[in-house]
């Protein structure tokens, strides 16, 4: 997971590495911070294992028990992206060797990943000037602050409380 720092200008992110694992000691679930290759930003995920009632279920589908999907409008509010709060909102959700990287010492292989980034108008350090002239229709980075390591690591501390926390009252969910 090397990234190509040679655009980027000196900044907070100069002494932070391109990516940083642990097990959240509350919830136990495997969490990963990985840099973005070229935008430079963080990006964060949390694992959940198969038992999990989110496991399998994409940021954008409904997770509603025995839903029929016959009313989209409910369905909407049971997307896990509207069911979980990370910064910049749930992005997407997959399994290991899609999207991102896992450690293979990282989790069993089995979880589900939930993924957020920090993206605009956060400020990106692969953003360059060139990058820029390429792509006008995006604002300059430096409009928002540079999301650091250790914001992105309590994000992830957050998201994993809200699905652990989820897990625990599922039960309570009424199965229409
Ligand atoms: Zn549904």
């Amino acid at each position: 997971m090397r990234v190509d720092r040679s655009a980027f200008a000196d900044g907070p992110w100069s002494d932070e590495p391109d990516a940083y694992w642990w097990t959240d000691a509350n919830s136990k679930m495997p969490c990963l911070v990985a840099r973005h290759p070229f935008l430079g930003s963080w990006r964060g995920f949390v694992g959940v294992s198969t038992e999990h009632p989110l496991h399998g279920i994409a940021h954008d589908r409904c997770a509603r028990p025995g839903c029929n999907h016959a009313n989209q409008t409910i369905c909407e509010e049971w997307f896990p992206l509207a069911l979980l709060d990370a910064h910049g909102g749930i992005g997407f959700a997959c399994a290991r060797g899609f999207y991102i990287d896992v450690p293979e010492s990282l989790g069993t292989g089995g979880e589900w990943w939930f993924g957020f980034g920090a993206h605009e108008p956060d400020l990106q350090p692969g953003k360059t000037f060139e990058f820029r002239q390429a792509r006008m229709r995006y604002p300059f980075p430096g409009a928002g602050d540079y999301r650091t390591l250790s914001f992105m690591r309590h994000e992830c501390g957050r998201l994993a409380a809200q699905l652990e926390k989820l897990a625990l009252e599922w039960r309570k969910v009424a199965v229409p």
